[in-house]
């Protein structure tokens, strides 16, 4: 299994060297030289498989076992999902008018985020093990995935993290979930600006290439190949036992599932699209909030940038680039490196583009869309609630608003991607006007000691942020050389 990427200027890269890179040189996106395809016999033999041996199979995959044995992916996938509530790691809730919800978010920080970022940090951690190698690891985070990030690599030797989160624009159970973990190797700073103005000195530390090879500086957001990668378990899973049952009843031809997903970066997409190719017979359905780029590009091939990013009740997806679609673009055009890097890179210049008519026919052959402003969320939690008393996180409530306004066809099975515990978004859910009993893990941050760096906002912020963060990641390496703790005494 080699990776390419989706702007043709890199091939023949393997696992290992595509997990601690990122973005290609080129500036594209890693992806399988070859999809693979799965037999309708493998599809069925996997129906048993628990969601951690799910995810090993799909892994092995991608990764050679010259990178990784089996019994150590394994292993690793194994370690990694051993942290969720749920012994079933994930699981389907099945409410009236046969609305059915795959939940994702029974994991650490109480999104779905959790799944594949565990497994990526184990993966990281091995490899860094087996060379003797250390890293440092710089996440800027709207919510969510700092949060995943820092309960992945707590306590792991090879790996010092740096989360930037934007303050006071988080919710309070995200900013707590982030702060209030002590590890040696976690290192999490507020910043007084957008996760846009995170992005500048993080960015600028990125382009320093001295640095980033001294310290082996490297990124999680879910442009990494390997997030992807773990992603395509959540549709397997769901045809596996919403489909294949069904099908196993009926036999002939595999029936088609339609999956729901509220879309920020795109990066369950993606994960879709994937599996699509693979052979098994999605139709994906991408929901979005007011911030619907992805959905006017389904519609009229309009991939164009808002003039700002809005604040709605669904922050997660509160994002103007859905930079994962360059892997949807490239698996359309039928691997057109060509194409994707020219229109990639008028996208990144004028912040819009118009897709090619051919490319916006296979898009709308393989995607639907819809946008979900705060009131269509606040009503679809209500009416939920009424009738299941099953309370949404308003980024399920994005998808979930699909089920109330467009009945599936006849014969196709639906399934809704839930990203995230209501808890997690208890303005949302009083918003709303509902009430619930918030679990025990969210109630008990409030009693844990905190501890995180303030970067304010002077007149020189972003050179200011730029250098206390390189100054951080100097002061890491250079205790870990000397094997020394980082924080020598504990912060109340
Ligand atoms: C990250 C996130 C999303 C968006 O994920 P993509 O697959 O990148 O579009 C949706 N919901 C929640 C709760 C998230 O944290």
């Amino acid at each position: 299994m080699r990776y390419c990427s989706t702007r043709g200027g890199v091939q023949g890269w393997n696992f290992r060297d595509v997990l601690f890179s990122g973005y290609a040189p080129d500036g594209g996106m890693f992806m399988p030289e070859t999809i693979p395809t799965l037999s309708p016999e493998t599809l069925r033999s996997w129906k048993s498989l628990s969601y951690p041996q799910l995810v090993t199979e799909v892994c092995s995959m991608f990764i050679p076992t010259e990178l990784i044995p089996a019994a150590d992916l394994e292993g690793l996938v194994s370690a990694a999902l051993s942290g969720f509530s749920l012994p079933g790691v994930v699981s389907l809730a099945r409410l009236k008018g046969e609305l059915c919800v795959l939940e994702l978010f029974h994991g650490e920080t109480m999104a779905f985020k959790d799944l594949a970022m565990t497994c990526t940090v184990r993966f990281l951690d091995y490899f860094l093990h087996k060379e003797s190698r250390r890293a440092i690891v710089i996440v800027g985070t709207s919510g969510d995935t700092g949060g995943s990030a820092i309960q992945s690599a707590r306590g792991l030797s090879g790996v010092d993290l740096v989360v930037v989160y934007p303050w006071g624009r988080v919710t309070p159970v995200q900013e707590k979930q982030m702060i209030t973990c002590l590890d040696d190797n976690i290192h999490v700073f507020a910043a007084d600006g957008s996760s846009d103005d995170i992005d500048v000195p993080i960015r600028r530390l990125f382009s320093d290439q001295k640095l980033v090879k001294q310290h082996c500086l490297m990124s999680l957001n879910s442009v990494n190949w390997s997030r992807v990668m773990v992603q395509l378990a959540h549709f397997l899973y769901a045809y596996l036992h919403v489909s294949v049952p069904e099908w196993a009843e009926s036999g002939g031809a595999p029936p088609i599932l339609e999956m729901v997903v509220p879309t920020g970066g795109a990066g369950n997409i993606a994960a879709g699209c994937i599996v699509k190719q693979m052979g098994i017979p999605l139709r994906l359905v991408a929901m979005t909030n007011a911030n619907d780029i992805v959905h006017r590009t389904v519609q009229s091939g309009d991939f164009s940038m808002a003039t700002n990013v809005k604040q709605t009740l669904a922050p997660a997806i509160d994002i103007q680039d859905p930079y994962n679609m360059e892997r949807v673009f490239w698996l359309l055009s039928g691997k057109d490196g060509a194409l994707v890097k020219e229109m990639m890179e008028e996208f990144q210049t004028s912040h819009k583009y118009t897709l090619p008519k051919a490319l916006h026919q296979q898009l709308s052959q393989v995607l639907t869309a819809g946008a979900v402003g705060d009131q269509g969320i606040v009503e679809t939690m209500q009416r939920c609630w009424k009738e299941n008393h099953y309370l949404l996180c308003p980024h399920t409530a994005v998808a979930v608003w699909h089920h109330y306004h467009c009945p599936p066809t006849a014969g196709v099975n639906r399934c809704y991607i839930a990203t995230a515990s209501p808890a997690k978004f208890q303005a949302a859910v009083q918003k709303a006007g509902l009430n619930f009993d918030l679990p025990e893990a969210v109630l008990a941050l409030d009693k844990m000691a905190a501890r995180y760096l303030a970067l304010e906002r002077g007149e020189n912020w972003e050179k200011d942020w730029e250098s206390r963060l390189k100054q951080c990641i100097q002061d890491i390496a250079s205790v870990r050389q000397r094997g020394l703790t980082y924080y020598s005494t504990q912060y109340n």
